[in-house]
């Protein structure tokens, strides 16, 4: 599919895109720091984008919180800081036109339905996503046009997938260029395999997006030029790609950095316990010296 393409020189644009869900830890602080570093490095900026679109868990309380903390750590993002709960119409909008062109489906399936269809016995590398997901067996994938109709006129909670192997036929091969580091600007070429996340979703049922639609607009609206973060979300960027390439998006230079760890090895999480950034700077410690330790460890 025809890309557009930036025409405009533009300065580098990053972003720093924390979801208010916890307050931030030292994972997020790294992650700040080399988008910080990076957008210095590049000579440009870079922005702050609230991902709030999980409106269940997004608080209001942990927006202040990441700005203080951010301001604690002596960081400066250009204004005005974009929160992804004000974009959900624009997001409807690209739903609907991947709607339009036949590429997403309506599934009705629970959580518990998808664990028992995939076959939890198999329970095998090759049946789960990236994230260790089990991938969609496709339940909902063929219903008939009546089917969906009497469902969807019932409300039945829908949400609506993306016909990977459809949209795969339509992008042909997609690849995305990335940072090797964000010291030595070496820029590799990295072949996409979307194939592995299956038939993704791309509206929630809870809401009209999905983290993946929203942070392809998003980027793209933001004219964001360089998009650097955790590794975590290396794989994710197949689907990114494939999304720009349907709604002719530009496609922007990626750089996916370490994660910083604890000392079992496993990524810091709120969920975990992981102490904030706030509970550090209440024990003492200065922001100099969390900038140094987690940038130099
Ligand atoms: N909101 C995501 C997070 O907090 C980051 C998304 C991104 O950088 O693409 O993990």
């Amino acid at each position: 599919m025809k890309q557009s393409s930036r025409t405009k020189a533009t300065k580098p644009i990053l972003r720093f895109a924390p979801s208010p869900n916890g307050f931030l830890h030292l994972g997020h602080a790294y992650s700040a720091f080399v988008t910080d570093k990076l957008a210095k490095k590049l000579g440009g900026t870079w922005l702050l984008r609230i991902e709030d679109i999980d409106q269940n868990r997004s608080k209001p309380e942990f927006i202040q919180a990441i700005l203080q903390d951010l301001k604690w750590l002596d960081l400066n993002w250009t204004k005005p800081v974009l929160l992804q709960s004000t974009r959900f119409e624009y997001y409807e909008i690209a739903a609907d036109r991947l709607k339009k062109m036949k590429l997403l489906y309506p599934c009705f399936c629970t959580r518990k339905q998808i664990q028992e269809n995939a076959g939890i016995k198999k329970n095998a590398d090759s049946d789960k996503d990236p994230d260790g997901a089990p991938l969609y067996p496709g339940t909902c994938k063929n219903l008939s046009p009546d089917k969906i109709e009497q469902r969807l006129n019932a409300k039945v909670p829908a949400q609506y997938r993306l016909h990977m192997d459809k949209a795969m036929g339509l992008t042909g091969p997609l690849s995305f260029k990335q940072l090797q580091s964000e010291n030595s600007m070496a820029i590799t070429t990295i072949n996409c395999q979307p194939e592995r996340w299956g038939d993704v979703v791309i509206q929630r049922k809870d809401i009209p997006t999905s983290y993946h639609l929203s942070v392809v607009l998003d980027d793209a609206m933001q004219n964001i030029t360089h998009v650097a973060r955790g590794k975590d979300l290396l794989a994710a960027t197949d689907i990114h790609r494939v999304l720009q390439s349907l709604l002719g998006l530009p496609q922007p230079i990626y750089f996916h950095h370490e994660l910083i760890t604890d000392p079992q090895q496993q990524k810091l999480a709120k969920s975990k316990g992981s102490a904030s950034l706030r509970d550090l700077r209440l024990a003492g410690i200065s922001a100099d010296e969390l900038r140094n330790d987690i940038l130099f460890r």
